[in-house]
């Protein structure tokens, strides 16, 4: 047996104002064939699993490149095609092949490619042919499009949102796809389009019960793996929108029913899966009430790097400032420039410093004051479900009773590590301030009394109302009251 396995990921916000271009791969992570570390990154679980099972079942690996960027502006075209084809090449290279089975995002956006992996997936199986095996992880921000079902025979989503279990969903695509191989299943797909952009954090109710109840169906009657695909609400692009995911072992049928229950349930769940926006006065006024020791952790998922936001607003900060809260920390706030004034200043040195708000005006205006040094790191890093993310040079600065962690690779905030590998005791804050949506939350939860979300204005509106779409398929909620009826009546 002969598998090919490789990775290509990034999250695209055709909103956001940072390109992605090539450098913005290398710098997150870059491997070519062989190269890769031992253990998993987020996106290439698959190859971690298959070098693993390679070694103790016999079968030969072949691997192609992994690379992954931060999620941020549209693809330049040149980019997109560069790393695409430098792993079609080597999966030319690697022929005849039994599998392919990819670590893939789902939500990149190119010019000139609304659906690169579509696109990316389609090539694959023109180059092997309809009987090899192509199967791929997913982010559940994907967009699960009829180009990406059409061309692959398992498409599985992380079913977590934190995405803590990218290791258990790359064992369970392995596993189908050798099955697969081997002849003892024959895996199709079913998929059901909810109509509906919204988020769907699982770490709360009702998701934390709908994912237990998929993953109860999941392993009888035929059915293989169920997915959720929430869709990445910020980009422009016509197939766009919540979809669940049925893989059955030929029972196309029972597929469609069971995607189609399961889409109505979802469905049912619309304007409920998030929790509730303070601004930003009103969540510090919250956490500054809270008299437990433990800190209040404030999540500002509208500046979330994750989401292709710059993660350099200064909105949450300067009221922190202005109304002179003593004993909190924000992180991460992305200014390289500032990082490096700061190595060149020293640990310990007082200096007056220009940091963040400098990417957009949704960033808020940079924040001007005599800081401390108080620790520098080169090429830190953070840890997220056992992963390592690198942070570039970091440097923790203090001005009053205020603490900040800069970043030089923009990331989102994803275990408390990115604060106490910079020497902060999150033990000794009252508010702690992070920029994520919801991957903080496994890391943070447990050391915080009290976890606040904030809507700080920045440039990713929690209300998918306001997001200035143009080319989206319509009618679907909530731009559209009840996408079902309109369509039913068309
Ligand atoms: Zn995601």
């Amino acid at each position: 047996m002969r598998v090919f396995t490789a990775a290509l990921a990034t999250e695209i916000n055709t909103f956001s104002p940072i390109p992605t271009d090539l450098a913005s791969f290398k710098e997150n992570f870059y491997f070519p064939p062989g190269t890769h570390p031992q253990g998993a990154r987020l996106f290439t679980a698959p190859l971690a699993v298959l070098r693993r099972r390679a070694a103790a079942e016999g079968f030969a690996l072949i691997e192609g490149t992994c690379t992954f960027a931060e999620p941020a502006g549209m693809v330049a075209r040149e980019a997109y095609e560069t790393l695409r084809d430098e792993i079609l090449g080597q999966l030319r290279a690697a022929l005849p092949l039994d599998a392919v089975i990819l670590g893939l995002h789902g939500a990149m956006v190119a010019h000139g490619y609304d659906d690169c992996e579509g696109d990316f997936l389609a090539r694959i199986r023109a180059i092997v042919g309809p009987k090899v095996v192509i199967g791929a992880e997913l982010d559940p921000h994907c967009h699960m499009t009829r180009a990406k079902l059409a061309a692959a025979d398992i498409l599985i989503c992380f079913k977590e949102f934190p995405h803590t279990d990218f290791l258990e969903r790359g064992e369970e695509l392995v596993e189908l796809c050798l099955r697969a191989v081997r002849g003892e299943i024959r895996p199709v797909m079913s998929a059901h389009d909810c109509r509906m952009i919204a988020s769907f954090p699982t770490s709360r109710q009702p998701m934390r019960s709908f994912v237990d109840k998929i993953m109860r169906l999941e392993g009888r009657d035929g059915i293989l793996s169920i997915s959720v695909a929430h869709c990445f609400p910020y980009a422009d692009v016509p197939e766009i929108g919540a979809k669940v995911v049925v893989v059955t072992d030929d029972r196309k049928a029972a597929g469609d029913r069971l995607a189609r229950e399961l889409g109505a349930e979802l469905w049912a769940m619309r304007g409920k899966t998030t929790p509730d926006y303070d601004g930003p006065d009103g969540a510090i006024t919250r956490a500054l009430a809270n008299n437990k020791p433990q800190p209040v952790v404030l999540a500002d998922p509208s500046d979330n790097p994750g989401g292709g936001a710059p993660g350099d607003s200064t909105v949450i900060l300067r009221r922190l400032i202005e109304r002179r809260v003593e004993g909190a920390v924000i992180g991460p706030i992305w200014d390289p420039v500032a990082v490096r004034f700061c190595f060149g200043a020293g640990e310990g040195a007082r200096l007056q410093l220009r940091f963040g708000g400098k990417t957009a005006p949704a960033s808020g205006q940079p924040i001007d004051a005599e800081v401390v040094i108080e620790k520098l790191v080169r090429r830190a890093h953070q840890t997220f479900a056992g992963a390592r993310v690198e942070l570039g040079d970091c440097a923790a600065i203090r001005f009053g009773g205020i603490r900040a962690v800069l970043i030089s690779n923009r990331t989102q905030a994803l275990g408390p590590d990115l604060f106490t590998n910079l020497g902060v005791d999150l033990s000794a804050q009252r508010i702690v301030v992070v920029k994520s949506t919801n991957h903080f939350y496994a890391g943070f939860a447990p050391l915080a009394s009290e976890v606040l979300y904030v809507d700080s204005d920045g440039p990713i509106p929690r209300d998918m109302r306001r997001v200035p779409y143009r080319r989206v398929r319509r009618p679907i909620w909530p731009l559209d009251d009840d996408p079902h009826r309109e369509e039913a009546a068309q």
